[in-house]
């Protein structure tokens, strides 16, 4: 008996409300009228139905766009990002080798001294070579590096920690011209180490697919003397010249 007294008070608030809402709707909008009226408002807006879809023309593609090409843009928020600046190369002591030595007090001043102003010629002359780039079509400016070793297959399960697995190398090549063209060039281990001979391979594989319109190349990298500043990179670079 309960549960239908309930019931009943139930439904009589229904009633209840149904009539405020009535006598609402004569004087003034009442709360539900506004929720209707919304429901309503998709009907009597007719949209065509064939109108082509224009991607390209909406605002957060537009915004991505301008954020990939380095350009301002103002992000969904609204804040007005600037366009992109160079970045120096890093040189603090967190991957120099110099830079660790003087930290460690076993390079002199002076040594240092010098070691800062090479960092700044270098970082002068990317910046040269990628205006440059910009402009003339038969000069590319790239930089490139090998990336850190992969390992297949890929995996966050603890026991395959102590697995043996296979190693892959990625070495990629990132024009300094727009709109930035990528290479990479992959191998595993079962096809070649690591070494000056495969940073050459994928170097000279690279040069190959180069336009013929293009006479100077500039190509900068982290100078590693196992992989890029070595008698077998410069042999390869005379060969392509000659
Ligand atoms: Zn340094």
């Amino acid at each position: 008996m309960e549960s239908r007294g309930k019931r009943l008070v139930a439904l009589c608030k229904n009633v209840n409300v149904q009539m405020l809402s009535e006598e609402e709707a004569s004087n003034h909008k009442s709360p539900q009228n506004d929720s209707s009226s919304t429901d309503d408002e998709p009907l009597t807006v007719k949209r065509n139905r064939w109108t082509k879809s224009q991607p390209e023309k909406w605002k957060k593609n537009v915004m991505k766009e301008k954020r990939s090409m380095g350009q301002p843009y103002r992000s969904t928020k609204g804040i007005l990002r600037p366009a992109k600046t160079p970045k120096p190369a890093r040189c603090d002591g967190y991957q120099c080798e110099v830079c660790n030595k003087f930290k460690n007090k076993s390079l002199s001043q002076e040594d240092y001294k010098q070691h800062l102003q090479r960092r700044d010629q270098a970082n002068a002359a990317k910046a040269n070579d990628k205006i440059r780039a910009n402009e003339d079509t038969t000069f590319i400016s790239v930089s490139f590096d090998l990336q850190s070793v992969l390992h297949i297959p890929s995996s966050q399960v603890s026991m395959m920690y102590y697995s043996l697995k296979l190693c892959a190398y990625n070495l990629t090549i990132y024009e300094a011209a727009l709109p930035n063209k990528a290479f990479c060039y992959a191998w595993s281990e079962v096809n070649g180490q690591r070494g000056s001979s495969e940073i050459g391979s994928a170097l000279y594989k690279w040069i190959e697919t180069i336009p013929t319109n293009v006479k100077e190349i500039s190509l900068f990298s982290d100078t590693c003397s196992g992989q890029n500043r070595n008698q077998y990179i410069a042999a390869l670079f005379l060969y392509i010249v000659q």
